[in-house]
């Protein structure tokens, strides 16, 4: 049988180690910030009903959706995100809890994008969901924590890209534009294609003076905050919903400016997100580097009543596990993955000693030392030089003459030098060798 017959389907990866191990220490830092701000980490189901994500994933998503029937003949999806299943979790399980309540996730996620770079049919994303406050306070602490992540993790040149959606839907919502065509044309705008957007209002019958004001905001961004508010202001001045919702953004710039928070801040007042349950800012963080967001999220403050919940507003942020990876490998960024233990490799070379070897193994285990058994029998020469081109520090070797005399043979790999001493003696001079 050819080894080429099963292949890894497209825009699916096997991971390799050195990539778990990336991985696995980004999903660390995340979990560390669990414990810090006080998430409870929490996990759902990989599949779940097709109809919740359908409700309110926004027209792109809800075409790039695994879905199935499953043997009941129920409709099922792969989540292609987490916070409406946290949104459901939260219905099921948590409203009878004193809010606010803060959930946290590391997950995997299914979306039918084309693959490309940085865009894969399974992902994963960590996520910060804090449900029960519709205060300006809550979103700053989900837009500090997504600047704290890429604080720890060692980045010093990204930004976050901030808009609150309500000052363009309160725009549309005073020209009468539908729900539906609102959505559509935010849909538009997140993938920055503003001409058919303009195009489809001015088929909706807005005003030309209405249009110019969109068209003008829309070309509101940068990193000097307190003049781009101003000019908002004036473009929204006569639009009440925008108003308000503009007063809530300068709430929150304000919290954190007097709070000293320091988080890179660039407004964008035409950026939307493709996702049709935000209701408050959105943002997303980028890198310098990489032109694709490494982590995105916002308020959503009616979800959980769309579901069937009371209303509870909430503010979630979810950073992409694999692109932090990707932009991790672009800024050369040094993680600290611990590569300090000292790992052990057991050679017996009799068939006597290989109960003993799992003995002095367990020693070595419990003494925190990486330790392998050599099971491939290949002889001594060949472990030898096999285990010092896996980086072991040392070999214990295992014969007749060590069983009788209940010792073994410590050889230090990088020096060469070799004892046979007491498996206690061997545990103390590894554990003293920095
Ligand atoms: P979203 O759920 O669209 O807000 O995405 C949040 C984050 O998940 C994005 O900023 C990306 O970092 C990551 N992400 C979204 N889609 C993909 C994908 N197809 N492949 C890899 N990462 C993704």
């Amino acid at each position: 049988m050819s080894k080429e017959k099963f292949k890894v389907l497209r825009g699916l990866r096997d991971l390799l180690p050195e990539e778990v191990e990336k991985m696995n220490y980004v999903k660390s830092v995340i979990r560390e910030l669990f414990t810090l701000y006080g998430y409870k980490e929490i996990i759902t189901p990989t599949l779940e009903s097709y109809d919740l994500f359908e409700a309110k994933a926004g027209e792109e998503l809800r075409h790039r959706m695994y879905t199935f029937k499953d043997l009941g003949n129920r409709k099922v999806a792969l989540r292609p995100e987490i916070t409406p299943s946290v949104a459901r979790f939260y219905i099921n399980h948590m409203l009878s809890k004193p809010k606010p309540v803060r959930l946290g996730y590391i997950s995997n996620c299914f979306r039918y994008d084309e693959p490309q770079y940085g865009r894969y049919r399974e992902f994963w994303q960590g996520g910060f969901e804090l449900i029960g406050s519709p205060n300006p306070e809550a979103d700053v602490e989900i837009l500090s924590i997504a600047d704290m992540l890429m604080r720890r993790l060692g980045f010093s040149d990204y930004y976050l890209k901030l808009n609150h959606i309500g000052i363009l839907k309160g725009i549309l919502i005073s020209e009468n534009v539908s729900e539906k065509t609102q959505n559509t044309v935010l849909g538009l705008f997140d993938k920055l294609r503003y001409e058919e957007a303009i195009k489809i209002l001015e088929s909706n019958g807005v005003t030309k003076k209405c249009i110019d004001d969109i068209k003008e905001l829309i070309n509101l961004k940068g990193q000097q905050i307190e003049l781009i508010i101003r000019n908002v202001e004036e473009i929204v001045n006569k639009y009440p919903i925008s108003l308000e919702a503009l007063s809530n953004l300068k709430n929150i710039i304000k919290i954190i400016e007097l709070a000293e928070l320091k988080i890179p801040i660039r407004l964008d007042l035409g950026f939307a997100r493709g996702l049709e349950y935000y209701t408050g800012i959105i943002f997303e963080c980028f890198t310098s580097k990489m032109k694709l967001s490494v982590g995105g999220g916002g308020r959503y403050d009616n979800l959980i009543e769309t579901f069937g919940g009371p209303h509870v507003p909430a503010v979630g942020y979810a950073p992409g596990i694999d692109r932090i990876v990707l932009a991790i490998e672009e800024e050369g960024i040094n993680l600290p993955i611990d590569r300090k233990k000292k790992k052990v490799i057991i050679i017996p070379i009799s068939q006597n000693a290989i109960p003993n070897a799992f003995k002095v193994a367990s020693k070595f285990r419990e003494a925190q030392f990486i330790t392998e058994i050599d099971v491939a029998r290949k002889g001594l020469k060949k472990m030898l030089s096999y285990a010092s081109s896996c980086g072991f520090n040392y070999a214990i070797i295992i014969g007749e003459t060590e069983l009788k005399n209940e010792k073994i043979t410590l050889k230090n790999l990088e020096r060469g030098a070799q004892y046979t001493i007491t498996v206690e003696e061997a545990i103390n001079i590894v554990r003293d060798d920095i």
